[in-house]
This record gives C-alpha cells, sequence and structure tokens, in this order.
C-alpha cells in the first residue's frame, strides 16, 4: 500500500519544517509548499533528496495546484512573529483570508483532512485568565495586531464553514507561544531577542515593565499534541501549549541566568495592544488527546540556546 500524503503549507518555516520532519517519521510522504517570505530553506536541506519529501516554491493565496491525492494538509503558512507581521500587514491579512480559502478549496477537491493553525492571538488582549476555548476573545480590529488575529479569526470562520457547509474534515489547534530550534535569532520574539542579547552581552530590551505574562512551550511538545489533533476526531479549536506562565521580567532574568550572561535588563516602550496575560487552559487537549507538555522551560532554553550557538558556530 502507498504512504499516505500529506501537504504542510509554510513547510519551511519554524514550526512548519518540524511538522515535515514529523510526518516524515511517520511514514507519510510529505509536499512542503512555501513562498519563502518568512521562511528559510535551510529548515528543509536536510529533506532534499528524500524520496517521500517535496519541495514547491509557491505563494498560496494563488490557485494551488498539485497532482494526485492528497489526504492530509497542515496548514501553516503565515508570518507569525509581531515584527513578521507588523511589517507585512497585507501579506499577512492575505495569506489568512485568501490563503486559507484556497487551502480548503484544495482540501475539498482531495476530500483530505485539513488542520489550520491558528493562534493564542485570537483570544487578543484577554479578560478571561486562563484562556479557555470557549472565550470569544477581545481583539482590536483596527489595531496594528489586527492584521494577524482578524486573518486567524477569519480563518477559523471560514473553516468552519467549510466543515459545516462543504462536510469537509477540518481541525482547528490555538498553538499558544512556542519556541525551539530554527526560529530566527532576529524575527524579534521576546525568546530569541533575549537570548541572542545575552549571548552578545547586549542590554535585553524588556518592554513595557515587563509584568506582562506569557507561557512558552518547547517545540516538540506541540508538535507531539498537534499530530494527536490531526489524528482525533475533534473538529472544535484545541488549545495546545504549557501552562507554566511567567512574567517577561522574570524570563529575562531567566535567559541571564542560563546563558551566564553579564547583560543588563532595560525597560522599552510597551507596543500597543500587547496582551497583558497569556495561559493556555489544556483541559480539553488533555481529556480529548490525552496530550500535555512535558519538556520544562529550563530543558526546553538549554536545547534551544545550543542550536543558536551551533548557527552561530558555524557561521563564523
Ligand atoms: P514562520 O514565519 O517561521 O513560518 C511561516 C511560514 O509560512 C514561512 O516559511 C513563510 O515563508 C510561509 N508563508 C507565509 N506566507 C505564505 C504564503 N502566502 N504562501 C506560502 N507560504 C507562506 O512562523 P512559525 O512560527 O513557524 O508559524 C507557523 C504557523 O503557526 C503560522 O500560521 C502561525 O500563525 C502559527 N503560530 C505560531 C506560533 C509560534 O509560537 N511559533 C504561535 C501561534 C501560531
Ligand atoms: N518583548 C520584550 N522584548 C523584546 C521582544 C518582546 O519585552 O525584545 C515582549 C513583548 O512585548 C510581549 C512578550 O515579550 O509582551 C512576548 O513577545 P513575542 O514577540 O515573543 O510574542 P507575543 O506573545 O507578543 O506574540
Amino acid at each position: 500500500m502507498s504512504k499516505p500524503k500529506v501537504i504542510v503549507t509554510g513547510g519551511a518555516g519554524f514550526l512548519g519544517s518540524h511538522l515535515c520532519d514529523k510526518m516524515l517519521s511517520e511514514n507519510f510522504r510529505v509536499i512542503c509548499i512555501d513562498n519563502l517570505i518568512t521562511g528559510n530553506p535551510d529548515n528543509i536541506s536536510h529533506l532534499f533528496g528524500n524520496p517521500d519529501f517535496e519541495f514547491i516554491k509557491h505563494d498560496i493565496t494563488n490557485y494551488i495546484h498539485v497532482q494526485g491525492e492528497v489526504d492530509y494538509i497542515l496548514h501553516f503558512a503565515s508570518p507569525a512573529s509581531p515584527i513578521d507581521y507588523l511589517k507585512l500587514p497585507i501579506q499577512t491579512l492575505k495569506v489568512g483570508a485568501l490563503g486559507t480559502h484556497k487551502v480548503l478549496g484544495l482540501a475539498k477537491e482531495k476530500c483530505a483532512r485539513i488542520l489550520l493553525a491558528s493562534t493564542s492571538e485570537v483570544y487578543g488582549d484577554p479578560t478571561i485568565h486562563p484562556q479557555k476555548e470557549e472565550y470569544w476573545g477581545n481583539v482590536n480590529p483596527v489595531g496594528p495586531r489586527g492584521v494577524y488575529d482578524e486573518a486567524k479569526r477569519f480563518a477559523e470562520a471560514i473553516t468552519m464553514a467549510y466543515n459545516r457547509y462543504h462536510g469537509i474534515e477540518t481541525r482547528i489547534v490555538r498553538i499558544f507561544n512556542t519556541y525551539g530550534p530554527r526560529m530566527r535569532l532576529n524575527d524579534g520574539r521576546a525568546l530569541p531577542a533575549f537570548v541572542s542579547q545575552a549571548l552578545n552581552g547586549e542590554d535585553i530590551t524588556v518592554f513595557g515593565d515587563g509584568s506582562q505574562t506569557r507561557s512558552f512551550c518547547y517545540v516538540d511538545d506541540l508538535v507531539d499534541g498537534i499530530y494527536k489533533l490531526l489524528m482525533s476526531d475533534e473538529t472544535n479549536p484545541v488549545n495546545i501549549g504549557n501552562p507554566d506562565e511567567i512574567t517577561i521580567k522574570q524570563f529575562a532574568e531567566e535567559v541571564i541566568k542560563i546563558t551566564g550572561s553579564r547583560s543588563k535588563i532595560i525597560y522599552k516602550v510597551l507596543p500597543e495592544d500587547d496582551p497583558k496575560v497569556r495561559q493556555p487552559d489544556i483541559s480539553r487537549a488533555r481529556t480529548i488527546l490525552g496530550w500535555e507538555p512535558k519538556i520544562g522551560r529550563e530543558e526546553g532554553l538549554r536545547k534551544t540556546i545550543n542550536y543558536f550557538l551551533s548557527i552561530n558556530n558555524s557561521n563564523k
């Protein structure tokens, strides 16, 4: 019997490339579709030459043509770091709206099951804490983050419409801050920013007073949760993240300690609409998928720091 085939949109990005690895290890054939707008071919270069892997450079806001059968689609294409989507507002809205529409059309045509990468940002600056899937969110549609948040909210809505109207099999994962190897050191997110500043002995730039919270999940845990959700029967959105919440100031201190850096913390203006708190309620993932994260922050941070050190060394 031939192996099942999965398409990973955004497969040359941070999370998408780990999903390509995971699906190959689970004996799937993988087609990675990416226009490389924020992705990096280095993330998938180890897969070139694998007969079960194919890379197609394509902007998914345009018609997607794939020959033959497709069994699953993991839809991960979208800029994801705040500085990326602030720099690419129109592309972010287009990939979330037009791109998701094209991918759903492909899923309908191929009778494939599709999993949408949604985000904790659909909860905006939340007034409920921790965030449960039943919470509808507090998003400013006209603020700078609205381009990402509303694109993802639209993507969830059109995914449910295709499920209800066309009967296609859909899954929605709401991903909370995830980190690990293959993040870009300069993507502006707190973790790579702090680690790169600490390793270079530069000041650590905490935005606001650092009392805002986040909950960081190591990439291997996330990939495990996504695979379980893809294989489950759950159509409603499921939060996947690590509930271990920390303030950004404490997190900066932790990075300084683990890297053994002499960097000092400095404070900069808090970006507009920056969520004050964020922590996933993962009861649904625990109950339905039997999933919970296993890798603690210190272990995950060490693995990620080692990765950043290894790419720094190989660039010398
Ligand atoms: P990333 O920027 O590393 O990867 C996104 C990939 O999508 C890139 O390779 C990019 O080139 C590709 N892409 C963007 N627009 C495209 C288009 N029009 N056509 C084809 N390819 C396109 O970001 P990431 O952190 O890996 O995020 C992946 C997905 O997960 C995104 O949908 C993001 O919203 C979601 N997500 C990530 C996090 C996180 O913490 N990393 C949290 C919540 C949600
Ligand atoms: N942040 C910070 N310094 C930085 C980058 C980010 O203090 O150099 C803060 C940011 O304002 C936010 C938190 O760290 O409160 C997490 O930011 P990130 O960009 O990682 O992702 P977000 O969760 O906001 O999407």
